[in-house]
């Protein structure tokens, strides 16, 4: 089978390789989609992590079984959240997978992992339905936030980002008032907007020192910062601010898939919407990652398609 090969920063191949079996406790997934993921491109242009987690936003059907193995059978549609699933087909421990309703669409299956994340990480940071919220940053993470919010029945929920077509895409999906925080100061605009108080949450969805800032500077006193960017540089802060205002911070990057489940079951929200491109997996590099790295990228979701 064919399967993406990190050789090195920016340097990724497809080769042909042997189909492994399954051993106990793992099952033969046949990839249908495999999804980009924000990790996913800072290891293709930083390095892999520690503990690399390289493709792992996958959906596809059961093919294989290996001994010890109950509760799933050939045939079976599943999210397989292991890493390797750039690739035609992925060998998988059965705890690391979601299986999916008979009626959900590829799309939406493909986009449960990382609503999953933002499902972890609402319930970890306590939001309620009568909170604000400010997310800083559009993109799949603030997204998934969005939409998750959006499920619960949260009302005022504030996003920014510097790409006008993400803003779209937040004001789209129902945020209540988008803006471009380069041109209008999100503290300062959230202190307009709330009589002076700072919203209850606000949701750090890039990973960069300035958005952080603003996450910091726009919570109420006792409010809190959910941290789920991820950071390549370190983010110098003004901590005196933080420390007056009691300020809770919470890093998140667990997932709860139950939740997430339980969000798409209200047909409330389609987080589908945000896949922009479905690409085959020979282009990976050149019509993925290479795209996601251009700064004013149109595309949002790059799902891949082995
Ligand atoms: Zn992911």
């Amino acid at each position: 089978m064919k399967k993406v090969i990190y050789r090195d920063i920016r340097d990724i191949d497809v080769a042909e390789v042997v189909d492994s079996d399954p051993a106990e406790g793992e099952v033969t997934v046949r990839i249908k989609y495999c999804g980009i993921c924000g990790s996913d491109l800072h290891e293709y242009l930083h390095g892999p992590f520690p503990m690399s987690t390289f493709g792992h936003e996958a959906c596809g059907t059961i093919t294989a079984i290996g001994s010890q193995v109950t509760g799933y059978a050939i045939g079976d549609r599943v999210c397989t959240v292991f890493p390797g699933a750039f690739a035609e087909a992925i060998v998988c421990p059965v705890e690391r997978l979601i299986k999916i309703p008979p009626e959900m669409s590829w799309q939406r299956a493909a986009v449960l992992e990382p609503l999953s994340g933002a499902a972890y990480a609402i319930k970890r940071g306590g939001i309620e339905t009568t909170h604000t919220v400010f997310i800083a940053g559009a993109g799949t993470v603030g997204l998934m936030f969005l939409m998750g919010l959006k499920a619960m029945g949260v009302e005022t929920i504030y996003m920014t980002d510097v790409q006008e077509n993400r803003r779209k895409m937040a004001e789209k999906l129902g945020a209540t008032l988008v803006w471009n925080p380069t041109d209008l100061k999100s503290p300062a605009k959230i202190k307009a907007l709330t009589q002076g108080r700072g919203v209850d949450i606000a949701i750090e969805a890039v990973g960069i020192q300035e958005t952080l800032k603003d996450c910091l500077a726009s919570v109420r006193y006792q409010g809190t910062v959910i941290v789920q960017g991820i950071f390549t540089e370190r983010a110098q802060m003004h901590m005196l601010g933080f420390v007056t205002r009691e300020t809770t911070m919470i890093g998140t990057s667990s997932i709860d898939p139950a939740l997430a489940l339980a969000w798409l079951n209200t047909g409330l929200i389609h987080p589908e919407s945000i896949v922009t491109d479905i690409i085959p997996l020979a282009d990976i590099a050149s019509s993925g990652f290479e795209v996601l790295a251009e700064k004013n990228k149109p595309a949002i979701k790059i799902l891949v398609e082995p």
